[in-house]
């Protein structure tokens, strides 16, 4: 059997989750299964690191120093309770060393230029893996195993320059990467690769996208003909939605890629929603399990959509950070291409756009974008389209909403599902600011005030019985 296993930042949050990590990995490793393991940054650590990057723009050094300290220590605390030799300990910290020294220079640049680019962001926000990945082989040497530690680029993963959001070029990431990691495979050494980082063509670093770390494993997966690929995580698996929101949420023991990707990129936040997108062709099943609890089987994603559901609806999810966007304007109407402009705007400007609804009079149109994005896509529809004359006359916003999706296979032919739905969010008296249905009918969202999400989702949760099989 040949694995790709990632473990997430929930799963490496400390030296002593690390340790458990290394055993488990040595677990199947005896049993001769023939391991990649890929690690995302330490809980908490990618999220500080786009943060200092984006305040050194306008901090001081010392404010940059304070930072570096307090995550050299987290880190030197990591390696002393997950690794026993002090050999490999010594190593480990050493390397360390030099990678936060270096990260101090690069946010003195930042610091002192004022800007962070998307390009110099992701080169920030690398340093979580950079620095996370080499404890992990520390402790899995420590077990006396075979290891080897790579970034993402020096495994071989080379994407496009979109910083950022990342994607691979697959030919040649698949060429690199069989040429650099199979041989050692074959000869039972574990190569312990970053997740979340590569590089473009030129070797500038680039990053995936956040929760990227399921992306690279996939691609590995991929690229190493793995039989399995699994994503280890502090939840059983896929669930019937966010147990954080619902206390009996349910893990779904199987789901189609189709399903999956849905929920993915409709909020289930245990999924990068490109994640999929490599092993679809390849047939290669996917399994999200729990660190915390091994011995379930976890969330299998496989082809084929489970014949006998019951329920239309198989989960809620709800996106939060989001923001609702409603462009008007009478020249809308009845102009061919008139859409296409506005979203021409959005998408040279990298803005994507979540979820579209447009009033059947064509006067206008609501879109669905992230919060952080709303500066830039009003005003640059204000620039293009907004000026004396142009397309849209006017630009509101709404930017304390979430997105409410519902999610099952069965749903497509079910009738009465949506009136169900809407019915419930109606009887707790909660207003529905937009609402769309994927062509696929896998998935029906609606945008509601962030405020009432939760409840919403309760709701939902209760009213399709999801906690029950
Ligand atoms: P990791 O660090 O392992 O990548 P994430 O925090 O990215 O973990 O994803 C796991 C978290 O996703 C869970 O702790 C859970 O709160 C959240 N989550 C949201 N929706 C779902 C869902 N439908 N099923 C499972 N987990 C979900
Ligand atoms: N560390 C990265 C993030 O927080 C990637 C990942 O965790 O998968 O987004
Ligand atoms: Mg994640």
């Amino acid at each position: 059997m040949k694995i790709i296993m990632k473990f997430g930042g929930t799963s490496v949050g400390t030296g002593e989750n690390i340790r458990h990590v290394a055993e488990l990995v040595m677990q199947y490793a005896q049993k001769d299964y023939k391991i990649a393991v890929v690690v995302s940054a330490l809980a908490g650590v990618t999220n500080s690191l786009i943060e200092v990057g984006c305040q050194a723009k306008k901090s001081n050094e010392k404010q940059i120093q304070i930072f570096t300290a307090e995550l050299l220590k987290k880190h030197i605390e990591a390696i002393s309770s997950a690794i026993t030799s002090k050999a490999i300990q010594k190593e480990v910290t050493q390397f360390t060393e030099k990678t936060i020294a270096e990260l101090e220079k690069v946010l003195t640049g930042i610091c002192y230029v004022g800007e962070l680019t998307p390009k110099s962001r992701d080169y920030v926000a690398s340093f979580g893996e950079r620095l996370s990945a080499p404890i992990v082989w520390g402790a899995i040497k420590d077990h006396k195993a075979e290891t080897q530690c790579f970034t993402g680029k020096e495994a071989g993963i080379v994407t496009d320059s979109n910083f950022g959001e990342a994607d691979p070029l697959m030919n040649f990431t698949t060429h690199l990467i069989r040429e650099r990691l199979s041989p050692l495979l074959e000869h039972g050494v574990i190569p312990v690769v970053t997740g979340f980082i590569a590089a473009n063509q030129d070797g500038v670093v680039t990053t995936v996208g956040r929760g990227g770390s399921d992306y690279t494993t996939t691609i590995l997966g991929v690229a190493l003909q793995a039989n399995e690929v699994w994503i280890w995580t502090d939840v059983d698996g896929i669930m019937t939605t966010d147990p954080k929101i619902v206390a009996t949420a349910r893990m779904l023991p199987h789901l189609s890629y189709q399903e999956a990707t849905e929920m993915a990129i409709f909020g289930a936040k245990a999924m990068h929603p490109r994640a999929l997108g490599p092993v679809i062709n390849e047939n290669i099943p996917v399994r999200i399990r729990n660190t915390a609890n091994p011995e379930n089987q976890g969330t299998l994603i496989t082809k084929e959509p489970i014949a006998n559901a019951k329920e239309a609806v198989k989960a809620v999810a709800i996106i939060k950070d989001v923001a609702m966007l409603n462009v008007y304007g009478a020249a809308l109407v009845g102009a061919p291409g008139s859409y296409a402009k506005v979203f021409d705007v959005l998408g040279k400007n990298n803005i994507n756009v979540m979820m579209i609804s447009a009033a059947a009079s064509e006067a206008n149109i609501s879109m669905i974008i992230k919060r952080s994005l709303l500066g830039r896509a009003i005003s640059n529809l204000e620039i293009a389209l907004l000026e004396r004359g142009g397309l849209i006359s006017e630009v509101t916003v709404e930017d304390d909403v979430a997105v409410i999706a519902v999610m099952g296979a069965k749903m497509k032919g079910t009738l009465g599902v949506a009136s169900r739905i809407f019915s419930i969010v109606a009887r707790k008296g909660i207003n529905i600011h937009m609402i769309a249905q994927g062509s696929s009918e896998l998935n029906i969202s609606f945008v509601v005030k962030e405020k009432d999400g939760t409840a919403v989702v309760q709701a939902i949760h209760e009213e399709f019985k999801l906690d029950k099989a």
